[in-house]
């Protein structure tokens, strides 16, 4: 059983002033490590003494996102696909700690060709948490998403009120959360489920048919390009800087309070963003290093099929009982991971 891990030296907006000592030593895996957000969780947790393996096909994940780390003596990249049972049987072996991030994100994606989107996100969750629990981890951390709540309306979105799906994609992460309920109820293993809100930050991947909203805009821009809004901008996002989801994950697998576990949160800022506001602040932000981007314009094209109106989270229970705050909101986040994105695509395309 966990011990009283989560050693909490302050509650204000700072990120550094949980202390994760419990880490040290513990054995992490982080599925899908070599994407976006799990190589932030497995840079941290190395950062915090711990020791990750990381399982990844590279399906939509990246070595070089692995760069910074990849030579820690206590990092192990294993190359491999959920899909295999077998695969994820030896991913777990001498495993404290699973944080599943591994799947097939994107909305358009999963319309265009839902067996693949099902096979990965669903059954190879399936076989992650049946591995987890063939070795008794002591926790299964997983990412879910806020395209569960689907077609409610309702506003701010509370985690037990949730509409009907709007995409294969919302199916699978939906399907996540039922398994993950059914496999405490009958196999006793603790698991918590992350609903993350449009994360934004450090290693998006800016390219291809699938890249999410901010990058693309940034790309944009960057080209002098208008960046092109499905539908009259109105819609809205709650965006959720990486580092806060990564702190949300540590503080799922600290918590050591009955009541935290076996539940999904919402993880994401609590504040509501026009993808038209958006636009504007990334253009603002891009301007201070060339002002001529000032004068580009936005293109408003059609509406995408599948694509939830309005997103905005109540993140109460998170607060409540996992102490978690959301210490980056969306601007500095933008301010942030700026370079990064400037300095990606200044690489791949000498803009
Ligand atoms: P990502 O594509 O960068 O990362 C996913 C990783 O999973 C990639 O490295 C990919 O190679 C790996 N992967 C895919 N299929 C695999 C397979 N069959 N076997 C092993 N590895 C496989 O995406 P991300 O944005 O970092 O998303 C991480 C998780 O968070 C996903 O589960 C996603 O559904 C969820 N999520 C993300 C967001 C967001 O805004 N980025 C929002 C809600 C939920």
């Amino acid at each position: 059983m966990l011990q009283n891990y989560c050693i909490l030296a302050g509650k204000l907006n700072d990120l550094s002033q949980h202390s994760f000592s419990f880490l040290e030593g513990s054995k992490v895996l982080v599925t899908g490590g070599a994407g976006f957000i799990g190589s932030h969780l497995c840079e941290r947790l190395l950062e915090l003494g711990a020791q990750v393996r990381c399982l990844d096909n590279l399906a939509t994940g990246f070595a070089r996102n692995l760069s910074n780390f990849k030579e820690h003596p206590h990092f192990e990249f294993l190359e491999g696909d959920i899909r295999s049972l077998d695969t994820c049987l030896e991913a777990v072996k001498d495993i404290d700690f699973v944080l599943h991030q591994a799947a097939l994100g994107s909305v358009p994606r999963s319309l265009k060709d839902p067996m693949l989107t099902h096979e990965v996100n669903t059954t190879g969750f399936l076989n992650m948490l049946w591995a987890a629990k063939s070795v008794d981890v002591q926790r299964f951390v997983y990412a879910a998403s806020s395209s569960t709540y689907g077609d409610s309306k309702e506003l701010p979105k509370q985690e037990d009120r949730i509409g009907r799906p709007l995409s294969p994609y919302a199916i699978t992460k939906y399907t996540n959360e039922l398994y993950a309920q059914v496999f405490h109820d009958h196999y006793g293993i603790d698991t918590i489920g992350l609903r993350y809100f449009n994360v934004f930050g450090e290693r998006q991947d800016p390219d291809g048919a699938y890249a999410a909203v901010i990058p693309k805009f940034v790309k944009a821009f960057l080209h002098g390009e208008s960046p092109i809004i499905h539908g009259d901008g109105s819609y809205s996002r709650d965006f959720t800087y990486v580092k806060n989801v990564v702190q949300a994950n540590l503080l799922a697998l600290c918590t050591t309070k009955k009541e935290a576990l076996n539940t999904v949160y919402n993880v994401a800022c609590g504040n509501q963003c026009t993808i038209q506001d958006l636009a504007s602040h990334i253009r603002t932000i891009l301007t201070t290093s060339d002002p001529k981007i000032q004068d580009i314009s936005m293109k408003f094209g059609p509406k995408r099929a599948g694509d939830v109106p309005h997103s905005l989270a109540s993140i109460t229970r998170a607060e409540e009982l996992l102490d978690y705050q959301c210490a980056v909101p969306l601007q500095s986040g933008l301010k942030k991971a700026m370079p990064w994105y400037i300095q990606h695509l200044k690489n791949k395309t000498n803009v």
